[in-house]
């Protein structure tokens, strides 16, 4: 070939380029997305770049953070090899519980492949550390769904706290969403053991507690602990739900005087890596008695096979402050794209946040479910599949979930999920990248103006 003909070639794959279909093209070309939602999302993502900056300085901040952790742990190949049997020295486990225990700013962790979700974790946390006769308190007001038949707030039935005789109370956030530490100091009592917290929103219609909040809470059920008259004595344990709240923030609970948390390796920190698991940290003497409860007395964390999937816990808390901040974009994106089709959504997309949750009032049960096929289309997995409220085992009302994911359930991949009860809300969240979360929102919007729910 000559020299003319290859420079002839190099020309016009320049000019090529420059005539080349764009994104947006290919969007609707491909998948049918209209120009203009195309547009709306570009004008959205234009209004929300100064949130989008600082999501990005705390993304910065916890890769490295993360990243002193493996270092400071000396994290090597061999951590990524695994016992059988007993699982007796798992330096893997061992590693990577220290590593856990460093970026939550807690004494130690446990962190098992075999806690089979963030419910089955924070039940740990109750189960563990407390007994008979001694009494719960929720302060964020009703806890998540799941935890209701743990908690036995429904029944007393088949192992619950309240069948163990733990009793129960919950404190109702105010009005504007704070936490009622006057209602909370009357409530505490001679018996009462464990304030819990739940960070994220769940399927409530509240905000989330904000990190400043834990702080405060925290500090004032130390002081309240000191003040024996109220407590008969014995100090209280704090504990956080920090399900969706992992690297929101440069801090997390634990770092701010929060006794224990909990939370899922199929949310956050697994960074979609992760197959199964959950995590607790926090104080040494909570996680042991939390270990003695997760296997027997005598055992603890001593024991337990980790499968093989070290390497990606690890693997997946190392990508997890990139893939977190994805996601909280695609959620700040559906915030602002929603508030301009005029939904009520929550947080507004300029507003402080603590968990990856939006929620959207989609106002009526075939808005909900149009949204959910527009966000289970958009799926890499499972994209072909409609679907259907059911009843979950767990939740109260029927749920209608919509999750393509790469792990049943991960919610920190792109999903979105409601009750089917008014207002009708939808939690959106996850993404394993912000563009896929971008993509999920479009065609969210999509469906949605197919079935005449928004005029574009
Ligand atoms: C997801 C979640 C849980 C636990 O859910 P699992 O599905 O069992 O992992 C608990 N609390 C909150 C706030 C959650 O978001």
């Amino acid at each position: 070939m000559g020299r003319n003909r290859i420079a002839d070639m190099r020309q016009a794959w320049i000019m090529n380029r420059k005539r080349s279909e764009t994104t947006a093209q290919y969007l609707e070309r491909t998948f049918g997305i209209d120009r203009r939602v195309v547009d709306l999302i570009a004008s959205c993502e234009a209004d929300a770049a100064a949130a989008f900056a600082a999501t990005d300085d705390v993304r910065d901040y916890n890769q490295y953070k993360v990243l002193h952790a493996f270092l400071q742990n000396r994290i090597c190949d061999a951590h990524f090899s695994w016992q059988t049997g007993y699982g007796y020295d798992d330096a893997g486990r061992a590693a990577t519980e220290r590593v856990y225990a460093d970026v939550f700013g807690a004494e130690a962790a446990l962190v098992r492949p075999l806690i089979v979700n963030g419910t089955h974790a924070l039940s740990l946390i109750f189960f563990g550390v407390l007994r008979p006769g001694d009494e719960l308190i929720y302060c964020t007001g009703a806890p998540y769904d799941s935890l209701h038949s743990a908690i036995g707030l429904t029944d007393a039935g088949k192992g619950s706290l309240r069948e163990f005789g733990v009793t129960y109370r919950q404190i109702e956030l105010k009005e504007d969403g704070s936490l009622d530490f006057e209602a909370i100091e009357k409530a505490v009592g001679p018996a009462t053991r464990m304030l819990a917290l739940q960070r994220a929103t769940g399927y409530g219609d509240r905000k989330a507690i904000a990190m400043w909040e834990i702080e405060a809470w925290a500090a004032f059920a130390k002081d309240l602990s000191k003040r024996s008259v109220r407590t008969g004595g014995a100090s209280i344990v704090t504990m956080a739900d920090n399900c969706y709240g992992e690297f929101l923030d440069k801090t997390e609970p634990t770092d701010v005087g929060v006794d224990v948390m909990a939370g899922s390796l199929i949310k956050n920190p697994g960074g979609g890596l992760a197959l199964s698991g959950g995590y607790v940290a926090g104080g040494r003497e909570f996680i042991e008695l939390i270990a003695a409860r997760m296997t027997c007395p005598g055992i603890g964390g001593e024991c337990g096979l980790t499968f093989g999937q070290t390497r990606t816990i690890l693997q997946g808390l190392f990508m997890a402050p990139g893939v977190v901040n994805g996601a909280l974009k695609g959620a700040i994106l559906c915030a602002r794209v929603f508030e301009r089709l005029g939904y009520p959504v929550n947080p507004r997309y300029d507003a402080a946040r603590s968990d990856i949750i939006e929620t959207v009032s989609l106002g009526s049960a075939e808005a909900l479910v149009a949204f959910c096929e527009g966000i289970q289309s958009a799926s890499p997995v499972d994209g072909f599949v409609k679907p259907e409220p059911w009843a979950m085992p767990g939740y109260e009302d029927e749920v209608i979930m919509a999750a393509g994911a790469f792990v049943q359930g991960s919610s920190i991949e792109l999903s979105a999920d409601g009750p089917m009860r008014p207002p009708y809300n939808v939690y959106f969240q996850g993404g394993l990248s912000y563009e896929h979360a971008k993509f999920g929102v479009m065609s969210a919007v999509r469906r949605l103006a197919e079935g005449g729910f928004v005029n574009l």
